[in-house]
């Protein structure tokens, strides 16, 4: 059995190797590898059948330098300290790669979202905030959704918040509902940054989008608009997308080499991404236990499930064929899996490259919070692609200037951002 990856480990090796490559002083490394603030702590809750129970919740912000931290919220049963911080440096890189003005941040409560009611659920964010809401603010900290959270979560957090501190504050976090401060076009926001990005590496390598086939993992928030951008607005085909199948405790895939209808498998799907696998079997796709989604025979391959999704073992799997991975997911390759992929010549458009998408919209809410005045989705979706394009220039023509890899290349124009607005602040 391959041992567990440490996502902390892992984001702390990836900044070590781009700190060496921009030969940073030892006090700005040893600032950058370590989150600048850790909080962890209880929310007791009264559960429907009258029991009490006791959740763990956290919040970890890497790096202001730039601006109040930024960074969602994850309701996973698995999370740890470990995972939070590996997701909070991300934040950092993923909020200065893409030129926003913000620091980096995430939080979390270990719990499986799908086991809850609508009534525990509401406690349980409500009870998030109130041990936090001293640290956070439109001006300090600002959350936002990910994995096992809703807008409505996000929407009962502003509202708790808003009464804590006695005045309407939706500035204080993002993922809203629309028409409760939330922006348009933030649910479609990260798969549709993925697909930007997509468009812009192929692009790049003269692939014609309209002749590439795409297997996904997830049809999840991000998977859904990724698959839906990448066939409707690329013309690419997409042939499998996999989920976690709760019941079986195992991922499966869903696949057709002729291309899935994405709308007709959106119809099909639960709040939590999982697919129902009749309706998938009644439209005529096949069903594979695994991660058949890795080894079919395509040109891209878009993780967009969970961290450490391809390891050096699985990687061995994939098809001769793929020549671009986009990253939805967080952190999803492990250092060693990404090392096979650059011999193999593999172009790879890194996470907080990829999935900045969610983070920009996020910022959009909350400068139309501050201006109280609402953009249209599409001009949401114009400046959304304005901004994703400006980033994956700045990479690209990093990683060809420097002839480093696309990821080396994200941190580089990443932590030199960071470094730079923490010289100008006089931390160092
Ligand atoms: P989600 O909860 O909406 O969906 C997750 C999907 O992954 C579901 O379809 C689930 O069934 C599937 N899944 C889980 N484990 C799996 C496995 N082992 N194999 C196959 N499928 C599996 O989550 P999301 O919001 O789409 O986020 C997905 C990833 O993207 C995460 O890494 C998250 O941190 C990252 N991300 C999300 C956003 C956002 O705006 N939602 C922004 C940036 C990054």
């Amino acid at each position: 059995m391959t041992p567990p990856t440490n996502a902390f480990k892992m984001a702390q090796h990836q900044f070590d190797h781009v700190a060496e490559l921009l030969q940073l002083d030892e006090p700005i490394r040893e600032m950058l590898r370590w989150p600048t603030r850790e909080f962890k702590f209880q929310i007791p809750v009264k559960m429907d059948d009258g029991s009490q129970k006791v959740f763990f919740g956290y919040r970890v912000q890497h790096n202001d330098a730039r601006g109040p931290s930024k960074g969602g919220i994850r309701f996973h049963s698995s999370e740890t300290m470990d995972t939070v911080r590996a997701l909070s440096m991300w934040m950092t890189w993923k909020c200065a790669v893409a030129d926003l003005p913000l620091g980096g941040a995430k939080g979390g409560i270990a719990v499986d979202s799908a086991s809850l009611s609508r009534d525990e659920k509401e406690k349980l964010c409500r009870g998030w905030i109130k041990q936090l809401y001293r640290n956070l603010g439109p001006r300090l900290d600002v959350p936002a959704p990910d994995v096992g959270t809703t807008s409505q979560m996000m929407g009962w957090m502003m509202d708790e918040y808003s009464k804590t501190v006695g005045e309407y504050t939706p500035g204080v976090i993002t993922g809203k509902p629309v028409g409760g401060g939330g922006s348009r076009g933030r649910k479609e926001a990260t798969g549709y940054g993925v697909v930007y990005n997509l468009r812009e590496a192929l692009k790049h390598l003269k692939m014609d989008s309209s002749k590439v086939s795409v297997s996904i993992q997830g049809f999840g928030n991000v998977a859904q608009f990724a698959a839906q951008g990448s066939s409707q607005d690329l013309g690419a085909k997409v042939v499998a997308v996999s989920f976690w199948d709760n019941k079986e405790k195992a991922p499966i895939t869903v696949s057709n080499e002729k291309g899935l209808d994405i709308a007709y498998l959106q119809s099909a799907t639960d709040e939590y991404g999982a697919i129902a696998k009749d309706k998938a079997l009644e439209a005529g796709y096949k069903i594979e236990e695994g991660e058949a989604w890795l080894s079919k025979d395509v040109d891209i391959l878009i993780p967009a499930a969970l961290e450490g999704a391809i390891n050096a073992d699985s990687a061995k799997d994939i098809s001769e064929k793929v020549s671009v991975i986009a990253e939805g997911a967080n952190g999803p390759t492990t250092p060693d899996a990404d090392k096979l992929f650059n011999d193999r010549g593999i172009f790879v458009v890194p996470d907080f490259l990829c999935n900045a998408g969610g983070v920009t919209v996020s910022y959009f809410e909350s400068v139309q919070n501050d201006m109280n005045f609402y953009w249209s989705q599409a001009e949401v979706l114009e400046r959304l692609d304005a901004k994703i394009t400006q980033a994956f220039e700045r990479v690209l023509k990093m990683s060809l200037s420097e002839k480093v890899p696309m990821r080396d290349a994200a941190y580089m124009v990443a932590i030199s951002g960071v470094v730079e607005a923490m010289e100008m602040r006089g931390w160092l």
